[in-house]
């Protein structure tokens, strides 16, 4: 029923709208004609006005008014209302006509109801400026923001305890009578107070109930011989049970004490327990309660009560936008129900299932939310993928042959996306693929293959790298594999960085314009200046989180002929899936979820500071051995200087322990030559260990390094962890990280357990964005391309955001601009404002 609040105020609108231009027509001195001509309703122009209208207008108007309803909009029903009654059949009235009109024309606008919705929280009854205010400190500006947001908790009040029952640490509500008040003075912080204290009890036991704030207010009603029901977290307090800040609900008329049972269980008790059953209908006993994260200084059942006002009088207006079918296959309930049963839950409810965010009520609300964001990701997919492209002839032998000539066989993961990839690269639109795969999974080759089945057709490849250092690498990668490949892989490769000679820099360009180049590995200097291909077909970027989203834009950006490059962002930083899909949910995914084989597990050691000895003794073991070692130190912009001077220090100390082998420093100060010897030592093993600052944390791969030290560890985020250990133990030999704690918090302490729990990429992803949510997850660079969530949660609805983003991408497939669905697209519009454009679909 609830849902039919539009539709009935549609159907009043129309009569109504009947109604006063029949009056406007008869009006004195009035023309009927442009009535007739102007009216959207034919049957308006009918001589004689059907009965049946006014009577379905005084009809719908009766059922409407008996509902709770914004204050606003009753208003001016009931205006809509007395116009009508004052109508006279046998005598028409100046102006009634138009008056009806301007009453009831708002309610044929599309979009009336959200902007009932998006009214400020002072429309509510009961909220006046200041509790306007305290809202908005909680972000609660609009009567939707207070409709969707959701109880936190669910507090279970179907059952009753005695006082002696009462449990610490357990939330728990019972009946008592007030044995003592007093007033105790504090001293808190430093500042005098008074905290108002009550005992109070029933026949069996006592338990103090404090107020460190507000006791003024409280001392009026808590007074010696009433009884209260009250609510609460039990605490301890030295030898007895205290509540502080309770909810309590004062019982006017005494009552006989109760014994303990249940009040859903009467009968037993006598007296008392019908005494106590009288009381559960008319207190918030005997129910499950809604708990709130109330705004400072707002009473719970303040709170509560706006919220269920609001709740009654606007959730009919809110309607979903999820697709019928979606809908009936999940059996979800509607939007006005699903609030309803969150925010008015029935004593029915299973309140695990509630507090788990895990009801179909809350399913519905999630997926609505979740539909929105996706839908606009969707939006802007089918924006790219109407560009005009480059199609490839991707069923040349070229990149087949090149990878035959690999010296090592591809995984079934690495060939399945040079599928995928090649797939795309021949339509006529442009790709935009992400590429995801734990480090060492073997991207590089993936993308050398698509940039050898591009150069074929005589296109040319960018590769973008976050760093020189990596930039370099994947050079000396390319040069190495194409020296093996020989004759199975023709590739032209250049390399351009900002810190090569200018005049380098200079006959690099030249070549890339005359198409000279097929594959150009480089930093951001390749989107910087006068960087000319002569044939850009595809644009890679490698860890691609690292770059600002302008520098992404630019790489893709149109060719001189107006057609679009493909692209292929790949990245190591393993991310939720979920996350994956929202955060890229414009782009397509491709998950390299297989590492090559032979990889042996590498072992994790925590150590703390003080075992510095350990240390020692492990790398004497691994040189030893003949294999290699990275001491890594964290470099944090504030403290460079001393991070770097502890760094040389280091290697100092490092090369006295070890004077027979060689040892390097590596450091973001170096110039890139220096830096670039300096990595091509430790490659060829010249060098036995290398002291870095982090600048070793993405992509590099030397395959003798089998222990790692990383010093700070602390320091360190958790995917930069993961991504330095995966750094170790790529030449098959058993790899070894130790984790050098020199501090510790709460979240570090939990970061480092990650570490040595798992070694799985996607696992460590989602242990990160459960240390440090999403909003820091993300990081603002990110998360500001994306709506806020209110209800859903990506951790916790992972399989939800699949089922909106399938559901989204169906609809936009079909209607690409949603001009089937106006309101949807309004909703789509609100929820992204200026972060998607809408004019450019459709
Ligand atoms: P990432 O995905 O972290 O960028 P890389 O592309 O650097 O990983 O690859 C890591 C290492 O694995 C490189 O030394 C690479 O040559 C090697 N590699 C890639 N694919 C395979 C494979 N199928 N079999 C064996 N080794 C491989
Ligand atoms: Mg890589």
């Amino acid at each position: 029923m609830s849902e039919m609040l539009q539709a009935e105020i549609e159907a009043l609108h129309r009569s109504v709208t009947m109604i006063a231009r029949w009056e406007s027509g008869r009006e004195p001195g009035r023309e009927t004609k442009n009535s007739r001509a102007s009216g959207p309703v034919g049957e308006a122009a009918s001589p004689g006005l059907d009965p049946k209208v006014e009577e379905a207008a005084a009809k719908g108007l009766g059922r409407l008014l008996e509902r709770a309803l914004p204050v606003g909009l009753r208003q001016r029903l009931e205006k809509i209302q007395k116009k009508l009654r004052a109508r006279k059949v046998d005598q028409p009235q100046r102006d009634l006509g138009r008056e009806l009109l301007e009453l009831s024309d708002p309610l044929g606008r599309a979009g009336w109801a959200d902007e009932l919705l998006a009214g400020s929280l002072a429309a509510l009854p009961g909220v006046g400026p200041k509790r306007a205010e305290a809202f908005a400190r909680r972000g609660l500006e609009r009567i939707s923001d207070l409709l969707f947001w959701l109880p936190s908790r669910y507090e279970d009040r179907r059952r009753v305890v005695g006082v002696n029952d009462l449990e610490v640490g357990r939330t728990a509500t019972f009946l008592a009578e007030v044995k003592v008040v007093d007033w105790v003075g504090t001293r808190r912080g430093g500042r005098f107070g008074k905290i108002f204290q009550a005992v109070v009890g029933d026949d069996e036991a006592v338990v103090t109930l404090k107020w460190f704030r507000g006791g003024e207010v409280w001392a009026k009603q808590i007074v010696k011989g009433r009884w209260l029901l009250v609510s609460g977290e039990v605490r301890r307090y030295r030898f007895s049970k205290e509540l502080i800040h309770p909810e309590i609900e004062v019982i006017p008329e005494p009552i006989a004490p109760p014994t303990g049972e249940a009040v859903r269980e009467p009968g037993r008790g006598g007296a008392g327990a019908e005494a106590r059953v009288g009381l559960a209908s008319r207190a918030d006993l005997g129910r499950v309660v809604p708990i709130y994260s109330a705004p400072e200084g707002m009473n719970p059942r303040t709170l509560r009560r706006l919220i269920g006002q609001a709740v009654d009088a606007y959730a009919d207006l809110s309607v979903g936008h999820l697709p019928e079918a979606l809908v009936r296959v999940r059996e979800l309930p509607s939007v006005p129900v699903s609030l309803r049963a969150l925010h008015r839950p029935d004593s029915e409810i299973d309140v695990e299932q509630y507090e788990a965010f895990a009801s179909p009520a809350h399913e519905r609300l999630v997926l609505e939310e979740l539909y929105l964001l996706e839908l606009g990701l969707a939006m802007r997919r089918a924006q790219g993928a109407l560009r005009p492209g480059v199609a490839i002839d991707s069923t040349r032998p070229e990149s087949r042959t090149a990878a035959k000539a690999l010296p090592f066989r591809l995984t079934d993961a690495q060939r399945r996306v040079v599928g995928e990839i090649l797939g795309d690269l021949a339509q006529p639109h442009p790709m935009n693929r992400l590429v995801q795969g734990d480090v060492g999974c073997g991207k590089t080759v993936v993308a050398i293959l698509a940039a050898v089945a591009v150069a074929a057709c005589g296109g040319q490849t960018a590769l973008m790298a976050p760093t020189e250092l990596l930039a370099e690498q994947h050079f000396r990668t390319l040069t190495k594999m194409l020296s093996v490949a020989a004759e199975g892989m023709r590739l032209r490769i250049g390399l351009l960085t900002a810190s090569l000679p200018r005049a380098e820099i200079k006959t690099l360009r030249g070549r890339l314009a005359r198409g000279e180049i097929d594959l150009i590995v480089g930093t951001h200097a390749l989107v910087q200046g006068e960087v000319v291909f002569r044939d850009l077909v595809l644009s890679i970027v490698d860890e691609q989180h690292r770059f600002g989203v302008m520098q992404r834009a630019a790489l893709s950006a149109a060719r001189p002929d107006g057609r679009f490059p493909h692209k292929l962002v790949m990245t190591a930083t393993p991310i939720p899936r979920s996350l994956a899909m929202t955060l890229y949910g414009e782009l397509d995914l491709s998950v390299i979820d297989e590492l090559p084989p032979g990889r042996k597990p590498i072992e994790t050691i925590l150590l703390r500071a003080g075992e510095g000895q350990r240390v020692m003794d492990l790398i004497r073991e691994t040189l030893g051995r003949n294999e290699q070692v990275y001491v890594v130190y964290p470099l944090v912009e504030e403290s460079e200087k001393m991070d770097l001077r502890s760094a040389i220090e280091s290697a100092e100390q490092i090369a006295r322990a070890f004077p027979e082998h060689r040892v390097d420093l590596v450091h973001g100060r170096l110039d890139a030559a220096e830096r670039h010897w300096a990595m091509e030592r430790f490659s060829n093993a010249e060098t036995s260990i290398l002291v870095a600052t982090t600048v070793i944390e993405v992509g590099v791969d030397v395959p003798g390094a089998t222990l790692m030290v990383i010093e700070h560890a602390e320091r360190f985020g958790l995917a930069q962890l993961h991504q330095l250990r995966g750094r170790i133990g790529r030449g098959g030999e058993r790899g070894r990280c130790v984790l050098v704690a020199r501090g510790s918090s709460e979240k570090s302490e939990a970061r480092l357990r990650a570490m040595i729990q798992t070694r799985d990429g996607f696992e460590i992803a989602d242990a990160d964005l459960e240390i440090r949510g999403p909003g820091d997850f993300l990081g603002t660079r990110q998360s500001g391309q994306l709506p806020e969530l209110r209800i859903a949660n990506l951790l916790r609805d992972t399989q939800l955001v699949a089922v909106a983003r399938a559901a989204a991408r169906r609809e936009i497939d079909e209607d690409p601009a949603l001009s089937k669905a106006p309101a949807t697209r309004r909703a789509v519009r609100k929820r992204w404002g200026k972060r998607i454009d809408l004019t450019a679909v459709g």
